[in-house]
């Protein structure tokens, strides 16, 4: 029997997600992703910060504990293509998931809208990739419009398979810290995954973490693409998790972002997309106690959007391959 730890989150968590026994599980390996203490941000902050990093997964980000799901599903109900509309995360692990099942996978994103590593992970896996003259939200409605004429299964988080398997989460932070953070801070797009994360906590019934929803302040227009939408599909339902565990939406600049996204890759050594560095830049506007323990969830890679380094540190000096000339800029 497979590890623990190289085991799909299928497999480990089977008895918990909507899977019979005749299920055939698309995986990828992903799941078991590192839970790692962030000590700097902790001493700065004066909180007890931990990072559940998600870029860790296959196609580095958090969509694929939700796509295997999807995919498994879709396979046994005999499902013939997967549509989904997207920003770019939810494009890339749809086309992969799909290619692993054999299925056709066909992706809405909005034009000029999508970070450049993700739209090469949708093109490499063979995904036939659109571009629609419209906002993400107007490619969703176009999506669901033709999911309705019965050829393509939705992928994106309205399908509820996404979000059993985004729920994985929480079991494994539970699992590493043997009872739940005192606040889990996370970023929130369309807010599936925060419904995801408050789904686990209850069903794991050992308490809940306040949940910590940090969105743009500018949502239609923010740099952090993966959550550039302006009106998310799951708001009423983050509304009543929020609720249920005493949580709150905090909004934060784009200058707070990126300064977050600085510290986390240049103080603790994750490079993640800028939108994953929203929860740590909403620790400082949610007015904790000293020395509470929050696990901020950092969604995806760094290498997603390697164009938005430009924001963070100028390109490189050249050199000539001499010594002298090399220290005295070094
Ligand atoms: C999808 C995504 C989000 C937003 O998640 P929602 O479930 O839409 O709230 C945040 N960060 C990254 C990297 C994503 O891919």
């Amino acid at each position: 029997m497979a590890s623990p730890t190289s085991a799909s989150l299928a497999e480990r968590f089977r008895d918990r997600l909507p899977l019979g026994p005749e299920t055939p599980i698309v995986t990828l390996g992903e799941g078991s992703t590192p839970l790692l203490p962030a000590p700097r941000l902790s001493a700065r902050l004066d909180l007890d910060v931990w990072l559940k990093w998600e870029g860790a997964n296959p196609t580095g980000s958090f969509k694929d504990r939700g796509m295997t799901i999807a995919l498994s599903k879709a396979v046994e109900e005999g499902r013939q293509a997967v549509v989904c509309a997207s920003t770019g995360n939810t494009a890339a692990s749809a086309a992969a998931y799909a290619a692993r099942a054999g299925l056709p996978a066909l992706v809405l994103q909005p034009a000029g809208a999508v970070a450049l590593g993700k739209l090469a992970q949708a093109r490499a896996l063979g995904a036939r990739v659109l571009e629609v003259r419209g906002s993400f939200d107007q490619a969703l409605a176009a999506a669901r419009q033709l999911t309705e004429r019965g050829t393509h299964v939705l992928v994106n988080s309205l399908n509820p398979y996404r979000l059993e398997g985004q729920k994985t989460a929480a079991f494994e932070i539970l699992e590493e810290l043997g009872e739940p953070p005192a606040v889990l801070a996370l970023p929130y797009g369309g807010g599936g995954n925060t419904r995801a994360y408050a789904m686990g906590f209850e069903e794991a019934d050992a308490g809940l973490p306040r949940l910590v929803a940090v969105e743009s302040s500018r949502r239609a227009e923010t740099a952090a693409s993966a959550i550039r939408i302006s009106s998310p599909a799951h708001a009423s339902e983050v509304e009543q998790a929020l609720a249920r565990t005493g949580g709150t939406v905090v909004q934060v600049s784009d200058e707070a972002l990126l300064e977050a996204w600085r510290a986390l890759a240049q103080e603790e050594g994750i490079f993640c997309e800028p939108a994953s560095a929203a929860p740590v830049a909403g620790l400082a506007q949610a007015q904790l106690a000293k020395g509470t323990r929050v696990v901020c969830v950092i969604t995806g890679h760094g290498l997603k959007d390697p164009e938005a380094v430009e924001r963070l540190t100028p390109p490189p000096l050249t050199v000539d391959p001499d010594p002298d000339a090399i220290a005295a800029v070094a």
